[in-house]
């Protein structure tokens, strides 16, 4: 599909559909009562949260790129109140048009008010 990507697009003939019915694949987001959280994405929250209790007290690094406001309760939020939380911790936000930290953890933050597509050309 990506040898196919011409100007950020791709023949709508290479979209993935539903091997049931045939419509459209999308991606799994938190949109609406369709997100799916399987025995996967069970393990990987279970990995995840088993990661932040064993730091939970050391050095850690928050780097959120591009989070917008859909759905901040995901990302965004969380990372403030385990930044609050822990002294050790700090914050980075890269984000073109909503790079901010909250007054409580502005002095262990960084926020980049950057367009993260310059990166783009590093995956060619
Ligand atoms: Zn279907």
């Amino acid at each position: 599909m990506a040898a196919e990507q011409r100007d950020m697009k791709v023949p709508s003939v290479l979209l993935p559909v539903c091997p049931v019915c045939g419509r459209p694949m999308t991606m799994n987001l938190r949109a609406d009562d369709r997100f799916v959280e399987d025995e996967g994405w069970r393990e990987a929250c279970a990995r995840y949260e088993q990661f932040l209790t064993q730091n939970r007290d050391k050095k850690v690094l928050f780097w959120e790129l591009g989070v917008g406001m859909n759905t901040p309760s995901i990302i965004k939020y969380p990372f403030w109140q385990m930044t609050a939380r822990n002294p050790k911790a700090r914050y980075v936000c890269v984000n073109r048009d909503l790079a901010y930290a909250p007054e409580p953890i502005a002095s262990r933050s960084l926020c980049l008010a950057e367009d993260l597509n310059l990166l783009c050309d590093l995956a060619d």
